[in-house]
């Protein structure tokens, strides 16, 4: 793997949730490229595992384990075993995460006759789907927290690294439930940074900006592959005129690990977007 820099990861544990996923997969290369023993975490085992092989294919320390990051139990039952199979955990990356389309509006902008259109207005969001959204983000960095935080008390250089996005900043039209969802993953990284201070655990989190991936794609693109009209006004607001790819976002990371390279800092929040979180659009 091609890495911007190396850090020093050999004897860390580093788990990883939602690793079977696009942007957490790539991170989990980044770290073991660097030497870590890397636990995957995810619902969809076989995407973990998938991810796992092919990190032991090029050498790496890699093990998949099916995880739900709302469930506490699954998360105790998967520490128990990360322990036995490779120790305590130095290092979280709570990646799992996510909006759905029952917490999703199809307009941008609420009209007086949108009553009378066959479309999913605010007052059609289903409360089901606005408690899956926030569970997933906000309670999915909290509990495997928890869980593997644990082992890092009285020991050195251990850091939590959460997943935030731009919708933490400014919401995003459509989106409100994971705008919201989002916030409080940055929130929630400043209350921990402070809360951990004396046990020196570390907390930080990045916020990538617009990067094309599955979660997103429907979105994004068209069934027929054209760009939607979003894809036109999120390339219009990110000043750098492209998505992001996944190696964008394998600096900061490893920036934020590092004891020797961020050991003073703790409670940032990293926008790797572009610019798009700076622009006005003017
Ligand atoms: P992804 O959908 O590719 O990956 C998410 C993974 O989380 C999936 O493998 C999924 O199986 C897993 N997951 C879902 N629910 C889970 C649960 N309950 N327990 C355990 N695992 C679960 O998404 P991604 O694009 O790689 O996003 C990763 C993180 O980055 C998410 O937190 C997302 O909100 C955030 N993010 C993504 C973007 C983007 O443009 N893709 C931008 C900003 C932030």
């Amino acid at each position: 793997m091609n890495l911007p820099f190396r850090i020093d990861l050999r004897n860390k544990v580093i788990v990883i949730t939602g690793a079977g996923g696009i942007l957490c997969s790539h991170l989990a290369k980044a770290v073991a490229a660097c030497g870590a023993k890397v636990a995957l975490l995810d619902l969809n085992k076989e995407a973990a595992q998938m991810q796992a092989e092919e990190i032991g294919s090029i050498g790496g320390i890699a093990k998949a384990y099916q995880a739900n990051v709302l469930r506490k139990d699954s998360l105790e039952a998967c520490h128990e075993q990360i322990l036995k199979d490779f120790g305590s955990c130095d290092i979280l990356i709570n990646g799992a995460g996510g909006n759905n389309p029952k917490a999703t509006t199809d307009n941008e902008f609420a009209e007086v006759e949108d009553v009378t259109k066959d479309f999913k207005t605010f007052f059609d969001l289903e409360q089901e789907g606005v408690e899956f959204v926030f569970n997933l983000n906000f309670l999915g960095t909290l509990l495997p927290t928890q869980v593997f935080a644990k082992d890092m008390v009285g020991r050195k250089d251990c850091s939590i690294l959460n997943i935030s996005s731009m919708n933490a900043y400014t919401p995003l039209t459509k989106i409100p439930a994971y705008s919201g969802s989002k916030a409080a993953v940055s929130n929630f990284t400043q209350w921990l940074a402070v809360h951990f201070s004396h046990i020196g655990i570390r907390v930080n989190a990045i916020a990538p900006g617009f990067f094309s991936t599955k979660q997103n794609e429907k979105l994004l693109w068209n069934s027929d592959g054209t760009p939607t009209s979003r894809t036109g006004k999120i390339l219009a607001a990110t000043p750098m005129g492209r998505f992001g790819v996944v190696d964008d976002l394998v600096g900061a990371t490893l920036f934020l690990l590092s004891p020797q390279a961020a050991g003073f800092i703790t409670g940032v929040c990293i926008p790797i977007d572009g610019g798009f979180s700076s622009y006005s659009g003017v």
